[in-house]
């Protein structure tokens, strides 16, 4: 019985082996990863729900690891963080963001993009000015750009984060509030951020045309950013019922595979076209 017990702790011990050497491999080769073209940005449409029309795209990372094949984001960026290097990342991903947006405007094509700040950029006094000079660079209006920024990263400090945010919203930039739903922020925390935008997490949408809780909550959700004076959009739309649902419900954007997946960048404009054809 006890060697049993003690066989399995071994193997945990193992596991736990293997998960800490990936961690260490991937946290020492994502260092590296911009710099060998590794990294890119696929960007996913949102849409207005009720006519349809093409509002923005939101750029997510994804990053190619030679041996290990595609990392998810979720693994390589909490890993960043943790790294202390997530900075470094996110100034990658704003110098590509603006040059694509520069690029798709010689080639006719005036898109806005919004990007996912970590909880560490929004505490970090650099980032307006990192924001600034990339938009500057390449000759965007502040406009094309919007910030999406979770509960609990706010949350971490929210002083601070209501400065930045200020800062970067006076430079005309609009701020969404990602994930919505997921944290614990109180509603007066929120309503004192110079925020445009909430997103409502994906969790409560992906069954939302099977689970009358979640329309519960959303439909509440809904009432209660338009009440704020914010817009509402709904992340993880895969259904049609979903959509339909959504849209009764007033929720101003949708976003979601039903519409598109997320497309690597050299597909966007061919999408648009075919899109609005
Ligand atoms: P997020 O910002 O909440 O992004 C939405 C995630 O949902 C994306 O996953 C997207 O691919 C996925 N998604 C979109 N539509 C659907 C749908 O209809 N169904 C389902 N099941 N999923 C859908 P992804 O790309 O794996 O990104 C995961 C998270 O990683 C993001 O969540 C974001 O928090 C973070 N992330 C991605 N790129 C960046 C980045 O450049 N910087 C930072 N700081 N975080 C990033
Ligand atoms: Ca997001
Ligand atoms: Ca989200
Ligand atoms: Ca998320």
């Amino acid at each position: 019985m006890a060697q049993q017990a003690n066989l399995g702790y071994l193997r945990y011990m193992e596991g736990q082996d293997e998960q800490h050497l990936r961690q260490l491999t991937l946290a020492r080769d994502l260092q590296e990863a911009a710099a060998r073209q590794q990294l890119s940005l696929v960007y996913q449409p949102k849409i207005a729900a009720a006519g349809g029309e093409l509002v923005s795209f939101e750029a997510l990372m994804r990053w190619r690891h030679p041996e290990l094949g595609f990392i998810a984001p979720d693994e390589f960026i909490a890993l960043a963080e943790r790294s202390g290097f997530i900075g470094r990342l996110t100034q990658w991903m704003l110098h590509t963001v603006c040059r694509q947006l520069a690029d798709w405007q010689r080639q006719g094509q005036c898109v806005n993009v919004a990007i996912n700040l970590s909880a560490q950029d929004v505490v970090d006094p650099g980032l307006p000015g990192m924001v600034r000079q990339a938009l500057d660079e390449h000759g965007l209006d502040a406009g094309r750009l919007a910030l999406e920024v979770t509960e609990s990263a706010i949350i971490q400090d929210p002083t601070l984060a209501r400065t930045m945010l200020g800062e970067l919203c006076d430079s005309g930039l609009h701020i969404a509030i990602d994930d919505y739903g997921t944290g614990y922020s109180s509603l007066s925390q929120l309503k004192s951020l110079p925020v445009r935008e909430l997103k409502i997490d994906k969790s409560f949408i992906l069954k939302l045309d099977q689970q009358s809780d979640d329309r519960i909550i959303v439909r509440s959700t809904i009432e209660l950013g338009h009440n704020l004076g914010l817009e509402v959009v709904a992340e993880g739309v895969e259904t049609l019922a979903s959509r339909e649902l959504l849209t009764a419900l007033g929720c101003d954007y949708l976003q979601g595979y039903l519409i598109s997946r997320p497309l690597p960048a050299e597909q966007v404009l061919d999408w648009i076209d075919t899109y609005r054809r």
